[in-house]
């Protein structure tokens, strides 16, 4: 039998009670709680981090464990039972260095009860956040649809693309002026030729652009041409470009790394809100996998993990994902289906000569039928394609 609260222990001078009992007491006031409790909830104040120690745990490695604890300015609070013995710890998580509370002896176990984005946690933001792209909206049954190719090209062939695009429903037009390529023998994009090209393509069509920004240093240039900044997979966990962005008030489109976790995502995320940045869209691209069928897999069961996780709009982009024309379609209604908040799609209207990502891209025409299927979805899911914004004369 296990120590209950107040009884005899041989930690009698510290209050404890004990995790297998039908009643646990509350250590600072007398009142029980009828067991099972939630553990965060064994004390008045919830528990920021608990500690598992290690089965046959010394009295003494528990006595320096709370005092570690009691070292950093925090409430440690122990439970023994008869198979576990943890400390849950009280106060201001942010005091709590992991790796070294993992390092003391006789811990096992180090569980943090809150996530670690708090900013990006949809407990610190019970609401789905809704982001403003020139106009359009991303998020809380607002749907973005993002087109265009992968790189800014002639300027009558990006016309004739954000024409064919606008018409069949896209509401943001997207290109790469700067392009971050495997090799540095290929295509490196147009640079701020490039930026300017779709600036004036995206005004003449009424459409806000998106394009990426690859080094910190061009933040600010980017940021005067683009209605979205866009952080590509490869430099997901680029901390200097996030911080760079998190500076800037324009809306972020962070694609998930390849190799990244859906906590790595909503790190990188917390870095621009942390920069006081709210304007952040996530969007799942497809992680590594081991099947060279498809250029990614594509992860569609992050997109509802993420919204559970997060109040920030997720959307989903089938073509970097499968990197096949035909496969797009079925991933991109699979994505809507799954609640992705948008459907980020590269088109090109004759993909041999693309310079970038000509293999995988939709013709103006395949877009279009997939854009009518993608509305009829939507409507099914009682969500909106946000309409363009009305054209400034
Ligand atoms: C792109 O959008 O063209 C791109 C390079 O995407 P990703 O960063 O997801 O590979
Ligand atoms: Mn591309």
């Amino acid at each position: 039998m296990s120590q209950i609260a107040g009884k005899r222990s041989p930690f009698a001078p510290r209050r404890s009670f004990a995790l297998d009992e039908p009643y646990c007491r509350s250590l600072n006031s007398p009142a029980s709680i009828p067991f099972p409790c939630p553990i965060t909830r064994f004390h008045s104040k919830p528990f920021t981090v608990i500690l598992i120690l290690k089965g046959g745990v010394t009295d003494e490695q528990v006595d320096h464990v709370i005092e570690r604890v009691e070292a950093m300015g925090l409430q440690a609070h122990l439970s023994r039972g008869t198979f576990r013995t943890i400390v849950g710890i009280i106060g201001d998580e942010s005091k709590i260095v992991v790796e070294s509370v993992r390092s003391i002896p006789g811990v096992a176990q180090v569980v943090p009860v809150l996530p670690p984005y708090k900013l990006a946690s949809r407990e610190a933001h019970p609401e789905s956040s809704v982001i403003d792209v020139g106009g359009v909206k991303i998020g809380g049954g607002h749907i973005g649809m993002i087109a265009g190719p992968c790189s800014v090209e002639e300027e009558d062939r990006m016309h004739r693309i954000a024409e064919q695009v606008a018409k069949a429903g896209a509401n943001i037009f997207r290109g790469g002026a700067y392009k971050p390529r495997t090799s540095p023998y290929a295509f490196q994009g147009l640079g701020e030729a490039g930026l300017k090209r779709l600036r004036e393509v995206g005004d003449a069509h009424a459409m806000p652009v998106v394009t990426e920004v690859t080094d910190p240093r061009l933040v600010e240039l980017v940021a005067e041409y683009a209605d979205m900044l866009q952080v590509g997979a490869r430099n997901m966990q680029n901390f200097a470009l996030l911080n760079e962005v998190g500076a800037s008030q324009r809306p972020v489109l962070l694609k998930r790394g390849m190799s990244a976790t859906v906590t790595d995502l909503l790190m990188c995320a917390e870095y621009i809100l942390s920069k006081g940045n709210p304007n952040v869209v996530l969007c799942e691209r497809g992680v590594k996998g081991f099947d060279p069928a498809t250029r990614n897999l594509f992860d569609v069961a992050a997109v509802p993990l993420v919204q559970q996780l997060s109040h920030l709009p997720i959307i989903v982009d089938p073509s970097h994902a499968t990197g096949k024309p035909e496969l797009i379609p079925a991933c991109a209604m699979a994505g809507l289906a799954a609640g992705a908040d948008g459907v980020h799609v590269e088109v090109h209207d004759c993909p041999e000569v693309a310079k970038s990502d000509g293999p995988q891209a939709l013709l103006p025409e395949q877009y279009a039928e997939l854009a009518s299927q993608l509305k009829s979805l939507a409507t099914l899911l009682g969500k909106t394609i946000s309409p363009l914004p009305e054209k400034t004369a």
